[in-house]
């Protein structure tokens, strides 16, 4: 069903009107992991001095070892929809178990499925069943088949607003936290109608190559762009090396723009 064979027209996402996948490229700025009200609500309001209309942050947030920071859980939901209401963006973030998705519901916008649960087909099924846009990302050694074979176990369930987002996949190669497959990104076009989303801070995990990767994603025909953003990325509780700062996210944000505007 993902199938641009089945469906040759682009499939649009409607995130409360803002239209992904319409050819004007959408942006999912946030921090890693929802700290407190304050440090969301700074990063919410320049994005929304910027036009944009998507905050992203992780409540629950898939950790490698356990003894790291693992969310705020439902506080953090809690935090994101006091802010939506006070600055009216959309909630883009992360649910990891089936059991939370009814009750997260109630305070989001888009259901995000990240890496490490690209295969949890229980997740993926009742996301297909939930009336809420879906961003999947790319698991962390998927290839391009299992991915597109993820997104149609949601759309399988009746859900068909699914944004695809290519974050990196593990290579041999360690001077970038992962290898952004750039490629994927026209592939997953011509093979899916799904809009397309690069998350260029995950897939780097260097603020050095945001810039010109963001770039390349635009290029290549990504609908979207993906980046952390955090008031004070030096005491974050998750991704501290690689978040921008609200600075450094101005500089970004004007760099792309103009980018885009010139191309
Ligand atoms: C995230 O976007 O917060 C995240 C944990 O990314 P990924 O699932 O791509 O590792
Ligand atoms: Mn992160």
């Amino acid at each position: 069903l993902v199938s641009r064979k089945r469906k040759p027209e682009d499939t649009i996402v409607d995130v409360n009107g803002e239209k992904i996948g319409n050819g004007t490229p959408s942006f999912v700025f946030g921090p890693c992991a929802v700290e407190s009200y304050e440090q969301v609500l700074a990063v919410a309001e320049s994005i929304k001095s910027k036009g944009l209309t998507m905050l992203r942050g992780g409540a629950y947030k898939p950790r490698t070892s356990p003894y790291d920071f693992q969310g705020l859980g439902l506080e953090g939901l809690k935090i994101l929809k006091r802010v939506s209401n006070e600055t009216g963006l959309s909630i883009v973030t992360e649910i990891i178990t089936p059991a939370h998705l009814e009750e997260a519901l109630e305070y989001i916008d888009v259901i995000q499925i990240g890496a490490r649960n690209m295969q949890n087909f229980e997740l993926l099924k009742e996301a297909g069943m939930a009336n809420k846009p879906v961003l999947l990302k790319r698991g962390l050694a998927a290839t391009i088949d299992e991915f597109i074979n993820a997104a149609e176990y949601i759309i399988s369930k009746g859900n068909s607003q699914i944004m695809l987002c290519e974050r990196g996949i593990r290579t041999y190669e360690r001077a970038t936290r992962n290898t952004l497959d750039i490629s994927a990104v026209p592939i997953l076009k011509q093979e899916t109608h799904l809009p397309v989303f690069v998350d260029v801070t995950h897939s780097t995990g260097r603020k050095d190559l945001l810039l010109p990767t963001a770039k390349a994603a635009i290029a290549v025909g990504a609908d979207g762009v993906m980046a952390e953003v955090h008031p004070d990325p030096a005491v974050a509780l998750s991704d501290a090396a690689q978040q921008m700062d609200i600075k450094q996210f101005d500089e970004f944000y004007e760099e792309l723009q103009r980018f885009m505007n010139t191309h």
